[in-house]
């Protein structure tokens, strides 16, 4: 009996080990967790969804918070009432608009924003929800690094320093520029960063280098330049606009740059809901068609 005992033993720990050297090779190079980034086609208006697990953050709201509380449940599961992050990159209407309902909806841990203010109806009741709800502010500035697993991570690249002229006219000046990088994978988010700004990036010498651009503000042509094009060399550009937007969004002179520049264009308005999965850290993020 004892022997019985012995050799079935044996044979267990023999299995375990043999298991967990098959799940090592099977999983090696793996992400642990994937990841995937979500350009909500949330009309016009940025909406981007980065989730891990049961880590996301939201970088920007939309415009309509029934819209876009839509959207988020398609993509994060209903048990799931954590926001983890919820980065505003700037306090414009089309941007903002549908935090508020998300807040409500949501535990949200934090909110990262610049400094910057605004008059609107909107920004007033987003920040008072936000202290309401006692919700920690972060302020968005370069270095600001957002961890995910597997060594996945999200760095603010600008603005460079606190914003100190916090009503400024044009709020896009300060849109708050992040990079993903996941693997081997990279990803720019711009919000509505102007060409006027773009320099100020490049002299600080931030690598803006990515595979995968937001174009700035919804393809106006008051950003994405040539420079910056040469220095981001991304494969794809994804534009978040609304179909048959009143400002002309995208500008017919960003669509030729990217093409001269050989950069496949996805659109929001022609594709709806623009969905990356980065499953793999050895590969680049695939797009789900
Ligand atoms: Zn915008």
């Amino acid at each position: 009996m004892q022997k019985n005992r012995k050799i079935f033993f044996s044979i267990l720990c023999g299995l375990i080990v043999l298991i967990v050297i098959l799940s090592s090779i099977v999983f090696h190079g793996k992400n642990e967790t994937p990841l995937s980034v979500v350009f909500l086609d949330i009309g016009q208006g940025d909406a981007i969804l980065i989730s891990q697990g049961s880590q996301q953050v939201l970088i920007d709201g939309g415009k309509d918070g029934k819209l876009l509380l839509e959207k988020l449940g398609k993509y994060i599961p209903f048990w799931d009432r954590n926001l983890e992050t919820v980065i505003e990159t700037h306090p414009d209407q089309d941007h903002i608009g549908g935090l508020v309902d998300v807040l409500g909806a949501y535990n949200v841990g934090a909110v990262v924003e610049t400094r910057m203010q605004n008059d609107s109806q909107t920004f007033k009741k987003l920040e008072e929800t936000i202290s309401n709800n006692k919700i920690e502010k972060i302020e968005a500035k370069k270095d600001l690094t957002i961890k995910f697993s597997d060594g996945a991570m999200l760095q603010v690249l600008y603005p460079s320093e606190s914003v100190t002229d916090k009503n400024v006219s044009d709020t896009n000046l300060y849109s708050v520029v992040v990079k993903l990088t996941v693997g081997k994978s990279k990803f720019l988010f711009t919000g509505d960063f102007p060409t006027t700004q773009e320099n100020e990036l490049f002299g600080s010498h931030v690598d803006i280098n990515a595979d995968f651009l937001k174009v700035a503000h919804h393809g106006s042509k008051y950003a994405t330049s040539d420079e910056f094009l040469n220095n981001a060399k991304p494969s794809d550009a994804i534009i978040s606009v609304g179909k048959n937007n009143s400002y002309g969004h995208p500008n017919p002179e960003v669509l030729q740059r990217l093409a001269a520049h050989k950069i496949n264009i996805l659109r929001t308005d022609e594709r709806g809901d623009i969905e990356y999965d980065c499953q793999n850290l050895n590969e680049k993020c695939q797009i789900k068609l």
